[in-house]
């Protein structure tokens, strides 16, 4: 199959909103795919060369994606520099000057194999030489292509595709291309997705092998499976109500979360909650899991936690964000900030899936299969059936460091459910005890012109929820308060890679930020209540027509939530749940913005 032809859908994909218009372009694409190209497709299409949790990074940055277009145009460096200070987008440039180029022979066309096979190539690339060979293979291939081709292939190599495929897009596109695109084969696709995190693996298997093939996929060590998430409550009592009445109660310790894969042989591979590979960051859990999990291979979950050694104190999870994205110097941190793996769950048990027992057994497994240390230990955990030991154990869990509870379900349904939020754990923090709304992530997807003091930089952003039905970013707030001038200063370059000329087709609010943002930097943020508001887009129409949810008196907490995808930030379901919970409480509270 040729690249044109790929590309050609792209082209179409960009100038399509609505999500049935591109689900059924998608369709057609996959349907008319030979079998063996379709992993390829998946993962291009999701400006990936393999799925994301193996880390293949392409290597390539704007300086040598420059060069590439202006070699294999045969035009100056400046040239280019020209062109783009004035399209914005090395994309289009690359594409007028391919359409500008004279040939002697007809090109011979792009395969989508070759395409692959050379971003393959360019990502493997090491060593001395390895920036030369990269420039020659980018040349190489944009001096077979077409001018749209050009323009995409350079959108993939610096990671701006920009046709915003979002994965349950894909997902209900395989359910149209390989079963009868009802409800019932998305979620089988999207359970065999939770489980192997790997689209196109799936999308191969069912062209080879049918939707039946999918039920059969079970969790594997090496690939990480989505983390259940938990749902709140305002009160402990509520908690346990929901659970009728017995529990297992844990501490909810705040750190990163973090999913344990050790192999047979004892080697470890870490997974983020948003699932990379976060093994170089922690060469202590490295070492300490082979010696702390007896039984072989195992899938662990658990938080990590910054911890002082003497006291065996927990710290303030600021301090592990110092070895996010560190390479050098770790050996130097490991001592500096000793973290503590608190383990919560096991998901596989020596060659058995555990995911399918109720959590009363997995526990009884992880305890089994763990031997507790200084770096490895379990969650601390009480089971009750009251409310009086409920709320002790929740202010020992503060006394000792923790923000709060986990409540979890102990009932013969509770099963570990890989990517889905529900109530069969409920969070309870500190925040809610003390009557303060609960925090909020927000993509940020805008910016407003900062002024007074703030003149000349960013002195607002605007920040949206996510939705999953729609596959959209909602708008629920404009930020600017809580943002300390090291962090504000911090922004625009934090932003950069987001940065996007147009509001982003996955966008939706009534506001007209000055910049736009592409989906992509997560913030934390609280506010005093949610509120109804025509400018807001958050579940518009939920409660009210013409009116979406928007937080009141929103502060930035400061903490940038890293460890979370766009996708990860709060959804519009749960801004509805907590509005709801926020009207039962106080009536008075549910007035317009
Ligand atoms: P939050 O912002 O409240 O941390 P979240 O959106 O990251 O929430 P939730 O599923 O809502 O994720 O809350 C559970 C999170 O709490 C987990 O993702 C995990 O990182 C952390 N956690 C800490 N201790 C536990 C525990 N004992 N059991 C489960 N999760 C725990």
């Amino acid at each position: 199959m040729l690249y044109r032809n790929l590309v050609a859908v792209y082209e179409q994909l960009e100038g399509t909103r609505q999500h049935s218009d591109v689900r059924q372009l998608l369709t057609e694409l996959f349907r008319s795919a030979p079998t063996n190209l379709l992993p390829s497709i998946l993962y291009l299409s999701q400006g990936l060369l393999r799925p994301e949790f193996e880390g293949v990074e392409l290597g390539v940055g704007g300086a040598l994606a420059r060069k590439a277009v202006a070699q294999s145009a045969g035009v100056d460096d400046h040239q280019v520099h020209r062109e783009v200070s004035v399209s914005g987008d090395l994309g289009i440039t690359a594409e007028r000057l391919r359409s500008g180029q004279r040939r002697l022979e007809p090109l011979e066309p792009l395969e989508i194999e070759e395409v692959y096979a050379g971003l393959m190539a360019i990502a493997a690339a090491r060593g001395s030489g390895a920036q030369e060979e990269r420039l020659r293979r980018l040349t190489g291939l944009l001096a077979r292509a077409g001018p749209v081709e050009a323009r995409y292939l350079i959108r993939f190599v610096l990671g701006s595709l920009r046709i915003g495929i979002r994965e349950m897009t894909l997902i209900d596109a395989l359910a149209h291309a390989f079963g009868d695109g009802s409800k019932a084969a998305r979620a089988r696709i999207e359970r065999a997705f939770n489980l192997c995190s790997d689209l196109g693996w799936i999308a191969e298997e069912l062209s080879r092998h049918g939707l039946d093939a999918l039920d059969a996929v079970t969790i594997q060590v090496g690939r990480p499976i989505r983390p259940m998430l938990a749902e709140r409550a305002r009160s402990l009592s509520e908690a346990l109500h929901r659970m009728h009445g017995t529990a297992a109660l844990e501490f909810k310790y705040d750190g990163l979360r973090v999913q344990a894969h050790v192999a047979r042989d004892g080697s470890v591979r870490l997974f983020s909650r948003r699932l990379e590979r976060i093994e170089a960051q922690f060469p202590d859990l490295v070492d300490a899991l082979p010696a702390a999990v007896r039984h072989r291979p195992a899938v662990l979950e658990g938080e990590c936690v910054p911890i002082d050694p003497d006291t065996d104190e927990i710290r303030p999870f600021q301090e592990i964000s110092r070895r996010r994205g560190r390479i050098y110097d770790l050996d130097r941190l490991r001592s500096e900030v000793p973290v503590c793996f608190f383990l919560f769950d096991l998901l596989l048990d020596g060659t058995e899936p555990t995911l399918d027992r109720p959590f009363p057994e997995r526990r009884e497994r992880l305890e089994a299969a763990v031997t507790p240390g200084p770096s490895v230990r379990l969650a601390r955990q009480l089971r009750v059936d009251s409310a009086e030991p409920a709320r002790d154990f929740f202010d020992l869990a503060l006394a000792e460091g923790a923000e709060g509870i986990m409540v979890k379900s102990l009932a013969p349904e509770s099963t570990y459910r890989a990517g889905a939020r529900g109530f069969w754990w409920i969070k309870y923090k500190k925040e809610y005890a003390e009557g303060l709304s609960d925090s909020l992530d927000g993509v940020v997807v805008g910016a407003f012109h900062g002024r007074g003091r703030r003149a000349g930089r960013f002195g607002a952003f605007l920040l949206a929820c996510y939705n999953p039905e729609r596959d959209a970013f909602e708008s629920f707030c404009k930020v600017g308060t809580g943002f300390d001038d090291a962090a504000l200063a911090e922004m625009p370059r934090r932003l950069e890679p987001w940065a996007s000329d147009a509001r982003p087709a996955k966008v939706d609010t009534g506001l007209e930020p000055d910049r736009w943002f592409r989906p992509g930097l997560v913030l934390e943020v609280r506010g005093a209540e949610l509120t109804l508001s025509p400018v807001h887009r958050a579940d518009f129409g939920a409660i009210r027509p013409g009116s979406g949810f928007a937080l009141r008196f929103p502060r930035f907490t400061g903490r940038i939530r890293e460890e979370k995808a766009p996708t990860d930030a709060t959804s519009s379901g749960e801004l509805r749940r907590m509005y709801r919970q926020q009207v039962r409480q106080s009536p008075a509270a549910s007035g317009p913005a």
